[in-house]
């Protein structure tokens, strides 16, 4: 089993993760704080929960007025995630939206460090900016911590996944956030598989994190929502105005379903990072598999098969509690063969199967998975 060098935000927690006997409400442990977050004032009467605010127009002088702008469920999202990721949150309608909303506010012919194997949607717009001249794309390889370093040279952003989808690798953030700021570098970190709950790249000093909400912060798999936590209120305000002009503000509904799945993150992400520790070490001695990628924290792996793409397809047509779908960080286990989308990186292996741990009992998820693959390789 092959554990990519860097440090696991598990055995190092940020202090402010550390249990705390202060009764300070910002002194409160984070997950007494992602269940308290974001509700309406304790006055009689008063809902427990946000209501869900259907509207695009609201009376004048208040700090909304028009839904792009802001709205009272979305405002509520935004109160609980900031609360958890440690900043001033800004919902929008997907990761993708939100990704683009960065992308909206660098001048043309920045200098971007990006990693060879991101999110297909965010490394395939990278290179469409690159191509038009709007930026200059630089490619690292994530857990490469010298070639980050040496690339920052004349950079002006430095844009990180950890750990990365789909190949699980992972930065040191601990030495390359500090070294990208103190050369004036902006720098964004995608943490949407670590969750708030395992890494808090605000603590090291990042300018922007972003969250696909689709995956496990809202994780039931029922909607698209994407964020951006910073701690600077003015950048917080700008990205907020490519929202409200590129017109990428969520649904109420949404948002009030998004609220609803952070309260039990911590939960799940617990479960799920159980089920991903007990099951990558049971399958990594199996004669179907060459490689197991698993960074020894959070919910989300990817294992190698032998026998190429279609072998690899098998295993995801021959399971039956797993389910084959693409996506992640829901309720329910998921995998696929990452390399079937057309625009996936040809750094991705062709038998890569990424796998999205679940909440199901440990031991069906690991006999079904065992004899999927036992399946695929007779
Ligand atoms: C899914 C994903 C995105 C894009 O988010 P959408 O909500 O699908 O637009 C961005 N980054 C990562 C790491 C993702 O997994």
């Amino acid at each position: 089993m092959t554990v990519p060098r860097g440090r696991s935000p598990v055995n190092a927690p940020p202090a402010s993760l550390a249990p705390m006997s202060d009764a300070e409400p910002q002194a409160r442990h984070l997950l007494t704080r992602v269940v308290a977050a974001g509700r309406p004032a304790r006055e009689p009467d008063a809902p427990l929960n946000a209501p869900i605010v259907p509207v695009s127009a609201l009376h004048a002088g208040g700090p909304f007025e028009y839904a792009r702008e802001g709205a009272p469920t979305t405002a509520a999202f935004e109160e609980a995630l900031g609360e958890v990721e440690g900043g001033i949150a800004i919902a929008f309608s997907s990761g993708m939206a939100a990704a683009n909303a960065v992308f909206d506010i660098w001048p043309v012919g920045v200098k971007v460090v990006a990693p060879s194997a991101a999110y297909t949607g965010v490394a395939v717009r990278l290179r469409e900016l690159d191509e038009r001249g709007a930026i200059d794309l630089c490619i690292v390889d994530a857990h490469d911590t010298e070639g980050v370093l040496t690339a920052l040279d004349g950079a002006h952003v430095l844009w990180l996944e950890s750990p990365t989808n789909p190949m699980l690798d992972v930065a040191e953030l601990d030495v390359v956030i500090p070294e990208a700021r103190s050369k004036g570098v902006f720098t964004v970190v995608d943490n949407t598989f670590a969750t708030p709950i395992l890494q808090r790249p605000l603590e090291w000093g990042v300018d922007v994190v972003l969250h696909s909400v689709t995956k496990s912060i809202s994780g039931h798999s029922d909607l698209l929502m994407g964020a951006l936590v910073t701690r600077n209120a003015e950048l917080a305000e700008k990205l907020r105005v490519r929202r409200v002009l590129l017109g990428a503000a969520p649904s109420a509904f949404d948002c009030y379903l998004a609220l609803r799945g952070l309260r039990t993150l911590g939960l799940r992400v617990e479960r799920a990072q159980s089920n991903a520790i007990a099951i990558t070490q049971a399958i990594s001695t199996h004669p179907a598999i060459t490689k197991v990628r698993y960074p020894g924290f959070g919910t989300m792996a990817a294992i190698e098969v032998v026998g190429g793409a279609d072998a690899a397809q098998r295993v995801c047509e021959s399971v039956q509690v797993w389910t084959h779908a693409t996506s992640l960080g829901g309720v329910e286990s998921l995998l696929e063969r990452r390399r079937r989308w057309p625009l996936e990186s040809p750094r991705v292996p062709d038998s890569l199967i990424r796998l999205s741990f679940g909440i199901e009992h440990e031991s069906d998820l690991r006999i079904d998975l065992q004899q999927a693959l036992t399946r695929a390789h007779s």
